[in-house]
């Protein structure tokens, strides 16, 4: 039998605000009817400021993150196209493969593990690329399994230095709504995001949003798509209609997520993921552990891979959690299994809850053997929670 809760501090899927949880629950209702489209055109252009565009346009699939790459990528882009990417994480990884089983001639730069878009690296192949021969060039903004943030607006001015034409995609799934995302100012064409992560919903939308550019592009691209068709979208979705059966329920979970955003300021939610995140970040260093981000300016505000000692398994620690204290933690991905365990900190959270988080953590590490100070790190982002009071949101929220 087990009493209380259980803690949910993995990347996504994230807490659901109980207001969110509610909001959903409702009868099922005609997704044809005369008002519906009241409550979907409503959310396309509340999304907007989400994505930090006004030009844009904004669609929702069904499906997942995953879905809106793959709608991404079919609609704008013809088999063959050259497209460059870098591979540093298991999320940047998928996104190759996908561009790779989708025919598109992907030149891959790899880079360890912990480091961001290789800036330099990309800079220097637009430059040379005179003929424009790249037609797309691939970003994940927040690597979900290393805990990495890059820099988005730097390979936007790689694009502008060397006058370049191709298409900037951009993966947000972790980023979008809870760490600076700004599609129009850093020239985004096509912006990725799916419901579980910052949005605070049950998974099971991709939400994309796309610049006036690849929509031109989407009307010559030839890679097959039949679902995902942005033009069958576009059609119904002018008066808040799809052009297949639309998951009600979560849009009016996302109509509730979205006011809550409003109301907190989307600038306080980006602000409260800083603060919760640096005493994560703190705790760690307390700990005397090491994140794998490579370099503080690469530091993820929504999660961070821990990694513990060689003489621990990090599998180990996220099974203590677990079984013993009813918490999860992320996983080690790929490369990084048994070596690093991730305190996923995005969505409905509060500084309460993250020092849930980081107690349980230290309980764990230390029934694994890695010697742990016990509230160390707790204490060191107490200091830094009781000391940051910038911020504050003003604004109480409805529970
Ligand atoms: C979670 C995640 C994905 C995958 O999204 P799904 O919704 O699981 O398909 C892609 N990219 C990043 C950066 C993610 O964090």
């Amino acid at each position: 039998m087990q009493t209380g809760q259980t803690h949910l501090f993995i990347p996504g899927p994230t807490n659901v605000p109980e207001a969110v949880r509610q909001s959903m629950n409702v009868p099922m209702q005609d997704m044809r009817a005369p008002d519906f489209g009241d409550l979907t055109l409503g959310l396309f252009s509340d999304l907007k400021p989400i994505f930090g565009t006004e030009t844009g346009t904004v669609m929702i699939f069904p499906g997942s993150g995953t879905a809106a790459w793959e709608a991404a990528i079919t609609n704008t882009l013809n088999p063959g196209d050259k497209v460059l990417m870098a591979r540093f994480g298991q999320f940047s990884t998928l996104w190759v493969e996908m561009a790779e089983r989708l025919g598109l001639d992907v030149e891959v730069i790899d880079v360890p593990w912990g480091e961001g878009v290789p800036q330099t690296a990309f800079a220097r192949r637009l430059e040379a690329d005179v003929k424009d021969e790249i037609k797309a060039v691939f970003v994940t903004h927040n690597e979900t399994a290393t805990g990495v943030t890059s820099d988005v607006a730097a390979v936007r001015r790689s694009l502008d230095a060397a006058y370049h034409d191709a298409l900037l995609f951009v993966d947000g799934v972790s980023s979008v709504a809870s760490i600076d995302f700004r599609m129009d100012e850093w020239g985004i064409d096509l912006a990725v995001t799916g419901s579980q992560k910052g949005l605070m919903l049950p998974a099971g939308i991709g939400i994309l949003a796309v610049s006036e550019k690849a929509l031109e592009a989407s009307k010559t691209a030839t890679i097959r798509r039949a679902y995902f068709e942005f033009t069958d979208m576009l059609k119904l979705n002018a008066d808040g209609y799809f052009p297949y059966t639309p998951p009600t329920q979560l849009l009016h979970g996302l109509r509730m997520s979205l006011d809550r955003i409003a109301a907190e300021g989307l600038d306080t939610v980006v602000a409260r993921h800083r603060r919760l995140a640096e005493g994560v970040r703190r705790a760690v260093s307390a700990w005397d552990l090491d994140l794998v981000a490579a370099h503080p300016t690469l530091y993820s505000d929504t999660v961070s891979a821990i990694r513990v000692p060689e003489t621990v398994d990090a599998r180990d620690v996220l099974r203590i959690a677990y079984e013993d204290f009813n918490t999860s933690f992320g996983t080690g991905l790929g490369p990084l299994a048994g070596k690093v365990f991730r305190i996923g900190h995005l969505g409905d959270l509060n500084e309460g809850m993250c020092l849930t988080a980081l107690s349980v953590a230290e309980m764990a590490l230390a029934r694994a053997g890695c010697p742990v100070q016990l509230g160390s790190g707790v204490a060191a982002a107490q200091e830094w929670y009781v000391r940051d009071t910038r911020a504050r949101p003003s604004v109480r929220l409805a529970a």
